[in-house]
């Protein structure tokens, strides 16, 4: 069984993890709507991946429009 011989100083440590980094993950323009978004993912502002809409997103408005349907019909 390997056994540890020393201790490290805690600078020893630290100076090792200094390079304990997260990468950023990769923006790309996207194509349809020009916001950044993460490359190889569905745009999160209009949906489109590769050219086509993949994912319906809602406007303000159909927001706004459906959350006032929403609360009419809760109060009858
Ligand atoms: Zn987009």
């Amino acid at each position: 069984m390997p056994k540890v011989k020393h201790r490290h100083s805690k600078t020893r440590g630290r100076k090792r993890r200094t390079h304990y980094k997260i990468a950023a993950s990769a923006l790309v323009k996207c194509s349809q709507c020009g916001k950044e978004k993460v490359s190889h993912k569905i745009c999160p502002y209009c949906g489109y991946y590769d050219g086509r809409q993949i994912k319906h997103i809602e406007t303000k408005e159909e927001r706004k429009a459906r959350k006032e349907k929403k609360s009419k019909s809760g109060k009858e």
